[in-house]
C-alpha cells in the first residue's frame, strides 16, 4: 500500500500519545540535549491513526534510581531565599503538577523535564547517614534545615524506603530545626518524630 500523502517530517511534529494518569502531556528534550527528538510522520498516519484506536497506551510505571550523591545539604546563599540550606530526599516528583518550577531540573540529569520528571524518580538511600556525618562535623553551625524546596519529600515511594523519615530523626536527635513543605498527607505518618521534644517549634507546611 502507498502512504496516503507526502511525508512531512522531519520538521512536522504530531501529538504524542496521552498518558492517563499523569501530569505532563509530553516528553520534550531537555535544553542540553545535543538532539531534539519529536514524533513525526513517514505518511502513513491513516493506518497508524487507525491500527492507534485499537491499541492501548501500556501504563507508564515510574521508575527508581539511586542517586550517589556524597554531599546531602544543599547551600545557597541568594539573598530573597529565607534559608541558605536544603535536602532533597529524592529528585523528580510523581505527584506531576504541571505548573512545577522543578521541572527543568531534570534537564541536569539528561532527562525530559515533561514525563521523565514525573516517572523517572531518584532517590538518596544514604541520606541520613551523610546527613549524621555533616551535623556532627565540629565546623556545623545550626540553622534550619528546608526540605522539600525543590520536589516533594514525601513522594509515594517514601512509604516504603523512609528516606524522608531517617532524615527527620537525625534531624531530631541532632536537635536542628526543620522546616518542611509538601503537599502530601504523608507528613502525618513522622508527626512522632516532628512531635518530639527536642523540637521546641518544629514547623512544616503542608499544600494541598
Ligand atoms: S508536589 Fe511540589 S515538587 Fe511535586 S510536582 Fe507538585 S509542585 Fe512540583
Amino acid at each position: 500500500m502507498r502512504p496516503t500523502a507526502p511525508p512531512d517530517y522531519p520538521d512536522d511534529p504530531i501529538a504524542e500519545p496521552v498518558h492517563k494518569g499523569r501530569g505532563a502531556l509530553s516528553n520534550e528534550s531537555s535544553r542540553y540535549d545535543s538532539e531534539r527528538r519529536i514524533r513525526t510522520t513517514d505518511g502513513w498516519e491513516a493506518e497508524a491513526a487507525s491500527a492507534a484506536e485499537d491499541d492501548e497506551l501500556p501504563p507508564l510505571r515510574t521508575t527508581l534510581t539511586r542517586d550517589a550523591t556524597r554531599t546531602i545539604l544543599a547551600r545557597n546563599s541568594s539573598p530573597d531565599i529565607p534559608f541558605d540550606r536544603s535536602i532533597n530526599p529524592y529528585r523528580g516528583c510523581e505527584h506531576g503538577c504541571i505548573y512545577c518550577f522543578a521541572r527543568p531540573t531534570h534537564a541536569y540529569l539528561g532527562l525530559s523535564p515533561g514525563l521523565d520528571f514525573e516517572t523517572k524518580i531518584l532517590f538518596k538511600p544514604e541520606a541520613a547517614k551523610l546527613l549524621a556525618a555533616e551535623l556532627a562535623s565540629p565546623k556545623y553551625r545550626p540553622d534550619v534545615i528546608a526540605m522539600g524546596t525543590n520536589t516533594d519529600p514525601y513522594q509515594p515511594v517514601e512509604r516504603e524506603l523512609k528516606v524522608t523519615r531517617q532524615i527527620l530523626r537525625v534531624l531530631s536527635d541532632f536537635n536542628n530545626p526543620v522546616g518542611i513543605v509538601t503537599k502530601n498527607h504523608m507528613v502525618t505518618r513522622d508527626i512522632d518524630i516532628l512531635r518530639s521534644a527536642r523540637w521546641r517549634r518544629p514547623a512544616f507546611r503542608w499544600a494541598s
